[in-house]
């Protein structure tokens, strides 16, 4: 009798063994599907590269191929979400939203499940009318970036197609490691200024159903300025993604540009540190892959929505038209722009409504994807809120149309709260209100989506 207890325990012991064993191997989330495209956008056509003003004519090499990319998700109820990350210096509102609008009416995917982020490598075309005032160039020159851009614009849609045609089961994973690349920059020419910094470096992995890597997305903040001449590159984060892909042949790696708007890599403006950079961040992200990562469930819902942020009075049509005489050639770009706008519009606008789009991943993890070069007080501000182990904030996401300072940039002056407002185009600086005015959004739009 004993004996046969004994064995009738032991039979259920091992079969309790085997479930524990199928638990295990198989995926955490293994409701989602994932797909995965991507489309070479190195130009073809003498082009001018973004980000500086000081270059004096298109670019003439290539020292690595550049490219879009996209993963799509379809969560376990079938909403479908995409996420395109690109090595470009941003999408301004005037690409973002022809593209959006296109896959909306092509594919059914409405806004709020397209999101586009850009790395901000200052060695990319100029696209739209992106901080066209930074530029000396004529109509000649625009011809070419108007072309490139609707030809970027349908590689862009076309392969969101391809992504959602990829669709299969996949698993998805989140962690985050840390990097030291980033050097607040406002540093530089000011000692006395505190230099905060965000080095995370945010992973998800998206495995496949045999457990394969297909996805890596990372991301970090700052800037990719190492590179300052005419080759088309990706910069520091092109390198850490052909470091990942290398590493990982059966993998798209993806970067996202975090709030880095007052980071550079210092220092910069050779390729080896370039590349050097780009396997740091490469390696903090395989790092975060060889360790153990936590399982991102769903459903994946998500939200668009745009608030007005104020600028302070514009200039005069007076004020302007004196300008025009400037020694000083962005103020007269400026001036020129804003006059022409004056004309066609007969006031200049007093707000500009900004982009904040926000995804949840069930439980696991927010996603805060803010639109502008935003500064790194923002994304310390939310993780300080809603939790360091479980929020991405991306800066650089759906229109890039200006710096976007905190309370604390303004207070101290300096670049990106002041003078990068003409070579955006832009009337006038913000209001100090520009920062509760941005939070009180996000926050809004993180507890509805998450209470749900
Ligand atoms: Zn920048």
């Amino acid at each position: 009798m004993e004996n046969s207890i004994n064995s009738h325990s032991n039979r259920w012991r091992t079969l309790f063994a085997l479930w524990a064993l199928l638990a295990l191997s198989l995926p955490a989330s293994a409701a989602w599907q994932a797909g995965v495209a991507r489309v070479d956008i190195t130009p073809t056509e003498p082009i001018w590269l973004a980000g500086f003003g000081f270059r004096t004519h298109p670019f003439d090499g290539v020292r690595q191929h550049s490219f879009v990319k996209a993963l799509a998700l379809q969560d376990d109820q079938g909403n479908r979400t995409v996420l395109i990350t690109s090595d470009l210096l941003g999408f301004p509102r005037s690409v973002s939203d022809p593209i959006a609008a296109r896959v909306e009416k092509q594919f059914g995917l409405p806004r709020e499940r397209l999101l586009l982020n850009s790395s901000h490598t200052h060695s990319a075309p100029v696209i739209g009318n992106m901080l066209l005032p930074a530029y000396p160039i004529g109509d000649p020159e625009l011809a070419v970036i108007q072309r490139y851009t609707r030809w970027l614009e349908d590689q862009v849609v076309e392969m969101i197609g391809r992504s959602l045609h990829d669709l299969k089961p996949a698993d998805l994973s989140f962690e985050q490691g840390l990097a030291g690349v980033a050097v607040n920059r406002r540093r530089v020419g000011h000692r006395d200024y505190p230099g905060p910094v965000d080095q995370d470096v945010p992973v998800i992995a998206v495995r496949g159903a045999d457990g394969s890597l297909r996805a890596i997305v990372f991301g970090y903040a700052c800037h990719n300025t190492v590179l300052n001449d005419y080759q088309v590159a990706g910069d520091w984060a092109g390198y850490a993604q052909a470091a990942l892909e290398k590493a990982h042949p059966e993998a798209m790696a993806m970067f996202i540009q975090d709030c880095g708007a007052d980071a550079n890599p210092l220092p910069r403006h050779t390729a080896e540190l370039a590349e050097g950079y780009g396997k740091s961040i490469a390696a903090a992200t395989e790092e975060v892959l060889n360790g153990k990562m936590r399982p991102l469930h769903g459903p994946l819902s998500a939200a668009f929505v745009r608030v007005d942020i104020a600028f302070e009075p514009p200039p005069s049509r007076q004020e302007l038209q004196s300008r025009l005489s400037s020694t000083n050639e962005y103020i007269r770009r400026n001036a020129k722009l804003l006059l022409q706008r004056l004309e066609r519009d007969g006031k200049l606008p007093d707000h500009y409504p900004y982009p904040i789009e926000v995804w949840q991943f069930g439980k696991d993890l927010t996603f805060i994807a803010l639109g502008g070069e935003v500064v790194v007080d923002y994304s310390l501000r939310f993780k300080r809120q809603y939790g360091f182990d479980n929020v991405w904030v991306a800066g650089y996401s759906n229109d890039v149309f200006a710096y976007i300072p905190s309370r604390r940039v303004l207070l101290e002056g300096g670049y990106e709260g002041g003078d990068a407002m003409l070579v955006y185009g832009q009337p006038a600086h913000f209001t100090w209100t520009v920062e509760e005015t941005i939070a009180e959004k996000v926050d809004e739009v993180v507890k509805r989506l998450r209470a749900q």
